[in-house]
């Protein structure tokens, strides 16, 4: 059954329900005057066709689909879409859903929160990842200088998960999406945790995944719920976030999946939590994990930790030359620690002779 997340401004629903995209239609309790749904290339040859269907009986139904990959959070696809609100006659009643993996929601949550000010939107999360991106209520478009520079809190009426559309996802999404499972483990629960590391990823059943997802967006929401603009706890769920944003910026986005980047800042975090704080980690396990599943560890052999250590310090998470970094002081307990330019070279300096 659904889980409840208190926002803000309003609660909402996130249904999981293999196949839902064949009745969508018994989902929808509102008459909204007309429904537009937004998806991409990919996702829509996949899965459109199926939820049009399931709508045009009952409502007037329009359609946009732009181009798959990240190169579409951009202002010309939001021109796109807006053009495509307003020729489609869209009003304040109406209704935008996001069908695909989180470019897509976080792309037509952006368009949803602007358009006439705001209309309700609804995710239909098609990867594993956008458990993460599908709440919590961050939307956004990238700008050339940098990801996510555009954007706002918004909130969805309701996340709609069928988990079935999971079984086209390739190799590398499933450990991307993984990769911020793994995290949500991390910050929350030692013996998911142990039972996620003890599998391997290519071999869950429908019914472990979908609890998986479950759980990790439990926890996004239990901390989203409580500091939702990212003062304080938020902040958490930046656990190997620091160093993914780098190697990705710094390989080029695409290169490697969000996700595979997050599970290899991951082991660095685990490993400056033992050097700094003395945490007791499962660091074995967990190269163990990345090791079976085929996470691209060999990407750090192609940026220096010069670069890594320079591009940290332009992340947004720096303040006074100090970088913010998440650390574990034991699987569950997250913590922000402040680290100097310097020292945090001489930690990625050891991690590159022991690990890369
Ligand atoms: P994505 O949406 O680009 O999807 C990855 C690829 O998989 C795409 O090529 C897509 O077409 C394809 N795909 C999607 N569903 C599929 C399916 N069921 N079967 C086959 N192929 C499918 O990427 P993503 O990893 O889902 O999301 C990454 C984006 O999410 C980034 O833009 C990132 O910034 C954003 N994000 C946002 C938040 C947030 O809180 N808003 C959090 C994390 C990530
Ligand atoms: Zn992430």
């Amino acid at each position: 059954d659904a889980l409840l997340i208190q926002a803000s401004n309003h609660d909402y629903e996130v249904v999981f329900e293999a196949g839902v995209r064949h009745r969508l239609s018994e989902h929808i309790k509102k008459a909204y005057t007309s429904i537009h749904i937004i998806s991409d290339e990919q996702v829509a040859g996949l899965y459109l066709s199926s939820i049009v269907k399931s709508l045009e009986a009952d409502h007037q139904v329009h359609t946009s689909i732009v181009p798959a990959g990240e190169a579409s959070k951009s202002m010309e696809q939001y021109q796109y879409l807006l053009d495509r609100c307003v020729e489609s006659k869209m009003d304040r009643n109406s209704l935008i859903i996001a069908l695909g993996g989180g470019m897509i929601g976080d792309l037509a949550g952006f368009v949803a929160s602007t358009y006439l000010r705001g209309v309700e939107f609804w995710q239909m999360p098609t990867t594993i990842l956008a458990h993460d991106s599908s709440v919590g209520g961050k939307v956004a478009i990238n700008h050339p200088a940098g990801k996510n520079l555009i954007g706002s809190f918004y909130n969805p009426a309701k996340v709609v998960y069928d988990i079935e559309t999971l079984a086209t996802l390739p190799d590398h999404e499933l450990r991307s999406g993984y990769g911020e499972v793994v995290k949500h483990a991390m910050l929350s629960d030692k013996e998911w945790l142990f039972d996620l590391l003890n599998s391997r990823i290519d071999t869950l059943t429908k019914d472990h995944i979908s609890n998986d997802l479950r759980k990790g967006i439990r926890v996004k929401a239990d901390i989203v719920e409580q500091d939702e603009r990212e003062h304080g706890i938020r902040k958490h769920l930046n656990l190997g976030h620091t160093l993914a944003h780098a190697l990705e910026a710094e390989l080029g986005y695409g290169t490697v999946t969000h996700g595979e980047a997050v599970a290899v800042g991951i082991l660095f975090a685990m490993q400056l939590s033992k050097d700094i704080l003395h945490s007791d980690l499962p660091v074995d396990d967990y190269v163990n994990w990345l090791g079976k599943n085929h996470y691209p560890m060999k990407v750090l052999k192609e940026v220096s930790p010069e670069v890594l250590v320079k591009r940290m310090k332009w992340d947004k998470k720096a303040v006074d030359g100090k970088i913010h970094y998440i650390l574990l002081e034991q699987i569950g307990t997250p913590i922000l620690h402040q680290i100097s330019d310097k020292e945090l070279h001489r930690h990625l300096n050891r991690f590159y002779s022991e690990v890369v």
